[in-house]
């Protein structure tokens, strides 16, 4: 999909670092035991495969998603069936012919994990089919909206991973040489098009003019061109759609006041690559608020940090959030109840290049579902519980009387 070399390596390690998870997993699928309020009675919970899970899986990236579903998913029991981005297909069937083989060293059947390339139309048929107990769908918030309406209609199970408009608090307390190595690598890593990418920095006043001093210097090193190179820290767009909507987004960050500290657009050289934006913004700015899936970095300004969190959390996705700050009171108060509203809070790194040992997802319209580590495998699996009496006697719960 266009991706940096070094990002694309890092993407199949995740999927490397996914299956040395899953295997020690396997032998990890807990359940509770607890005591029954009944003589000789005992309760415990149990955890059994779905069946069949459905996995619609984003353009950018491309293998990792599908892998922290599908090798948890097997793990746990399901078949698999796996319809991948219809700008991605051939990076699909390399994972699957990959799949088959150590399926076939293994003496299992190859169709435990099916693929089916197709467009939205396909995807729509997953959501829709009764056949299949949990969708897994990676995407816009528009399409995770059309899954849960289709997957709720027949009340199966769903588990979303949408847009992110994730955001970078920078206090009077940040250490610059953290914060702008880490705002340029979640802004421009992978051309501005990860979940987790920084959209927003909400930088203290008193830090403005270094922040966008520190940034201008950065970004007038990076290379942008052939992602296989390795020199180069940026590749292309997705496609050329994708060049449009960035090229709409500042020129209605303009309209609505943005003053372009940095102005990219697109560079003249053949296939779908830009140079990236930064621009100075007020949080209420319509643009600021939607995702614009590319390199435009949108600065604000707070005066106090309640206000710098009330301004991060006022969009409407909820993914990943960081402070850069070496005020443990400032740290604290950013992870607290009162903090980000984020699946994901970081102190002192970025939005992005998330571990797969923790459970990965985020609140509001980014959809609520949790995949990767952690305990996210319970997402796979239905619960049981059970109660067993050794006893001669049949007494009921809550002491209840019924004799025949
Ligand atoms: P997209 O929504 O256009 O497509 C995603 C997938 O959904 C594709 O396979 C597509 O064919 C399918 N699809 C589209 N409409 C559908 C429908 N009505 N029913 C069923 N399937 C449908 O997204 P994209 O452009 O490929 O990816 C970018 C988006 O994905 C961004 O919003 C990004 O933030 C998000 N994303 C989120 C995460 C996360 O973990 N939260 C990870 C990666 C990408």
């Amino acid at each position: 999909m266009g991706k940096s070399y070094q990002e694309a390596k890092g993407e199949v390690q995740e999927m490397i670092d996914i299956c040395d998870f899953a295997t020690g997993l396997s032998r990890q699928l807990y359940g509770l035991s607890m005591h029954s309020e009944r003589p000789a009675h005992r309760m415990l919970e149990q955890w059994h495969p779905l069946g069949i899970v459905g996995i619609i899986s984003a353009f950018n990236f491309p293998v990792a998603v599908w892998s922290w579903n599908a090798l948890i998913a097997l793990v746990c029991g399901n078949c698999c069936i796996w319809k991948p981005s219809e700008k991605t297909p051939l990076s699909a069937i390399a994972c699957q012919k990959i799949l088959a083989e150590v399926l076939k060293k293994n003496h299992l059947p190859e169709g435990i994990s099916s693929l089916v390339n197709g467009y939205a139309d396909t995807g729509q048929k997953i959501s829709n089919d009764k056949r299949i107990a949990l969708v897994s769908a990676t995407g816009s918030t528009r399409m995770g909206k059309e899954v849960a309406k289709a997957v709720s209609s027949r009340l199966g199970k769903y588990l979303l991973e949408l847009g992110g408009n994730n955001a970078i608090i920078i206090t009077q307390n940040a250490d610059l040489s953290i914060a702008i190595p880490t705002v340029v690598f979640g802004a421009v890593g992978t051309a501005g098009q990860r979940c987790t990418t920084t959209r927003r920095l909400i930088v203290h006043q008193s830090m403005i003019d270094k922040v966008i001093e520190g940034l201008k210097k950065a970004y007038a090193q990076l290379k942008i061109g052939n992602p296989l190179d390795e020199k180069n820290h940026m590749g292309p767009l997705i496609d050329q759609d994708a060049v449009s909507k960035y090229l709409s987004a500042i020129e209605k960050c303009k309209k609505e006041g943005g003053n372009l500290i940095l102005e990219g657009g697109k560079l003249d050289i053949p296939g779908s690559y830009v140079s990236p934006s930064i621009a100075m913004t007020e949080p209420h700015f319509e643009i600021v608020r939607e995702e614009t899936f590319a390199p435009i970095l949108y600065i604000m300004s707070y005066a106090d940090l309640h206000q710098a969190i009330q301004i991060q959390n006022s969009v409407n996705q909820g993914l990943s959030s960081s402070i850069i700050s070496n005020n443990m009171r400032e740290t604290e108060l950013f992870l607290s109840a009162k903090g980000s509203d984020c699946g994901i809070a970081n102190v002192n790194i970025g939005t992005s290049g998330a571990e797969i040992g923790g459970a990965f997802g985020g609140e509001k319209e980014t959809g609520g579902g949790r995949e990767s580590g952690s305990d996210a495998w319970k997402a796979y699996m239905r619960r049981q519980t059970v109660t067993i009496n050794y006893s001669d006697e049949i007494p009921l719960a809550q002491g209840v009387e019924f004799n025949v």
